[in-house]
C-alpha cells in the first residue's frame, strides 16, 4: 500500500480528535496531535510546556516557530515513514507552507480531510465536554452523558472541563479559526488535495465518511 498522509482540518469542536482516534487504529498510522502534545508538555512541566502554557489557556495559537519545529522533528522519526495523521495542524498558512516544504523532498501526497460542521454544534460540542482526569475518556453533557453525574463510567475518575473549554477561551478558539485557520481550506482547494467531509451525526457516521474519502483516488 502506498503511503497514507492524512492531514484533519475542521474547527475546534468538530470531532476531529475522535476521529482521529479511530482512524490511527484502522490504518496503523501515527496520529500526531499538536493540541495533545502541548497539553501533554504543559501537565509535565516541560520547556516547551513553560513557553506554550499561556497560548493555550488564552485560546490563541502558539507561534508558528514553535509549532513547525515540534511537528517537523516529529515526522522524521521512523514510524511516519508509513504515513501519518495530523491532527491540529496545520492552523496557518505559514504551517502549511512550511509542512509542504519538509514533505516535497520526500515526495509525500497529502490527502487534506475538511471536517464541516455548523458554529451552533460546535459551541454545543465544547462547551458540553467533559474529560475524565484520571483516563482521559471523553462524555458531553448534551449528548454523551455518564451513568452517573460528574463521575467516568470507566474508572470512577472526576469528570472535569477542559480550561480551554470555557465559554470565553471557546470564543477565542473561534475567532482564531475564522481569522487563521480558514484560509487553509481555500490554501489546499487550490492544490487540488481537499476532501470535505460532513461532521454531523454519529462517530460511526463520521467515521464511514472518512474512509470512504480515504479510499477514493
Ligand atoms: P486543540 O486541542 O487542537 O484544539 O489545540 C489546543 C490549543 O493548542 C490551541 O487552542 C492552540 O493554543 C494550541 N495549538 C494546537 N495546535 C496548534 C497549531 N497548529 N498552531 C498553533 N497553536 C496550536
Amino acid at each position: 500500500m502506498t503511503n497514507l498522509d492524512l492531514v484533519l482540518l475542521g474547527m475546534p469542536g468538530t470531532g476531529k480528535g475522535t476521529q482521529a482516534k479511530i482512524l490511527k487504529e484502522k490504518y496503523g498510522i501515527p496520529h500526531i496531535s499538536t493540541g495533545e502534545l502541548f497539553r501533554e508538555a504543559i501537565t509535565k512541566k516541560t520547556v516547551l510546556g513553560v513557553k506554550v502554557a499561556d497560548f493555550l489557556r488564552e485560546g490563541k495559537l502558539v507561534p508558528d516557530e514553535i509549532v513547525n519545529n515540534v511537528v517537523l522533528e516529529r515526522l522524521k522519526e521512523n514510524d511516519c515513514r508509513k504515513g501519518f495523521l495530523l491532527d491540529g495542524y496545520p492552523r496557518t498558512v505559514e504551517q502549511a507552507k512550511a509542512l509542504d516544504e519538509a514533505l516535497s523532498s520526500g515526495g509525500k501526497k497529502v490527502k487534506v480531510l475538511s471536517v464541516q460542521l455548523d458554529e451552533e454544534e460546535v459551541l454545543r460540542r465544547l462547551s458540553g465536554r467533559r474529560i475524565c482526569e484520571k483516563c482521559g475518556k471523553e462524555y458531553n453533557i448534551f449528548y454523551v452523558r455518564p451513568k452517573v453525574s460528574g463521575i467516568c463510567d470507566a474508572c470512577g475518575g472526576k469528570l472535569i472541563q477542559r480550561d480551554d473549554d470555557k465559554n470565553e477561551t471557546i470564543k477565542k478558539r473561534l475567532e482564531v479559526y475564522w481569522a487563521q485557520t480558514s484560509p487553509l481550506i481555500e490554501y489546499y482547494k487550490k492544490k487540488g488535495i481537499l476532501f470535505t467531509v460532513n461532521g454531523s451525526g454519529s462517530v460511526t457516521e463520521v467515521s464511514e465518511r472518512l474512509f470512504k474519502v480515504i479510499g477514493e483516488k
